[in-house]
């Protein structure tokens, strides 16, 4: 389409006057801290500008901020959805935190043109969230995100983070594995959006993917996530989900979303996303998109209540379906 087109030579365009401007050492103070010329050259140039792409796990923090996550869209043609991480242990602990940081956005988002508005979301890490979070509040999110990362709790009662576990961590991994697997079906049975860094394994078990991720485990939560119209994300510098999972999940009709989890201003290496895009030529339809991208809906469709899943009546709809 011609606006399409138009809108990808500006792209372009906006990004080789900022690389002119950088090479003549007048790159502003916004933008140079989030990288380099060639962070900026590398980040999307591959990507097809119509497929209105959408990184939706930035988060304002390590000094990132609303007005960076805009100009970083500008420059790399990458849309912008910013969030916070919210739970007990984190910078969001209270709906009062919450609804600062959402009216923060809102306030700078009222001084854009429509298009270039950032979206809103949170990254919930408690799993009571639903039940805790203020309705008002919920409803003023674009999106929440969640990721797996965290199951359970350490001797001192903090929350397990799994990414810290040792590489030689001392467990019955295919004991560990299972209760991993149901933590997964947990978290996407929340009422989320995007299901981030999907798949993904701590160090010391990581290279038993192909083996404990069997197919029957990866379309159960395939199927899962497209009950609940949660998006399965590929993340930045991440090693998950593998080609396997993101061809089934394609194949029974899954939604994708795309995101970098910055720890700071810097651009990440988003080499895994171009490596699935090679790989699966996603179309604009199999990636998610927040409720009001078509303009009229409200912000949140979903009701703050947990489904249930029936692990062995899916498996049974699941072979019927000829996918198992
Ligand atoms: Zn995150």
């Amino acid at each position: 389409m011609l606006s399409d087109k138009i809108s990808a030579l500006g792209v372009v365009a906006t990004l080789c006057v900022f690389l002119t401007n950088f090479a003549s050492g007048q790159e502003t103070a916004l933008t140079q801290p989030q990288g380099d010329e060639t962070a900026f050259a590398n980040y999307a140039p591959w990507l097809d500008a119509s497929l209105d792409l959408r990184d939706y796990h930035i988060h304002l923090r390590g000094g990132m901020t609303a007005a960076m996550a805009r100009e970083r869209a500008k420059l790399t043609g990458v849309k912008s959805g910013v969030l916070e991480n919210n739970g007990r242990e984190w910078p969001i602990n209270t709906n009062e935190k919450l609804d600062q940081f959402i009216a923060g956005v809102e306030e700078y988002n009222a001084t854009l043109p429509e298009d270039e508005r950032l979206k809103i979301g949170v990254q919930v890490n408690d799993r009571d969230w639903y039940k805790v979070i203020d309705p008002k509040v919920y409803a003023r999110l674009d999106y929440v995100l969640a990721d797996t990362m965290i199951m359970g709790r350490r001797p001192d009662g903090s929350d397990e983070r799994l990414w810290l576990l040792p590489r030689d961590y001392d467990v019955d991994q295919d004991e560990w594995f299972e209760r991993y697997y149901r933590h997964n079906l947990t978290v996407v049975s929340e009422p989320i959006d995007i299901l981030a860094n999907v798949t993904w394994l701590p160090d010391f078990i990581a290279d038993r993917y192909d083996e404990l991720w069997t197919r029957e485990r990866m379309a159960v939560l395939i199927q899962a996530a497209i009950d609940g119209g949660v998006a399965l994300e590929i993340q930045a510098e991440s090693n998950f989900p593998k080609p396997q999972f993101v061809k089934l999940a394609l194949e029974m009709g899954a939604k994708f979303s795309f995101g970098t989890n910055n720890f700071d201003p810097k651009l990440k290496d988003t080499g895994a996303w171009k490596r699935n895009f090679d790989q699966f030529h996603f179309t604009k339809e199999q990636l998610w998109r927040d409720y009001q991208y078509d303009g009229a809906a409200p912000k949140r469709v979903k009701p703050a209540e947990k489904r249930t899943i029936d692990y062995d009546g899916m498996v049974k709809r699941l072979k019927e379906k000829g996918i198992l």
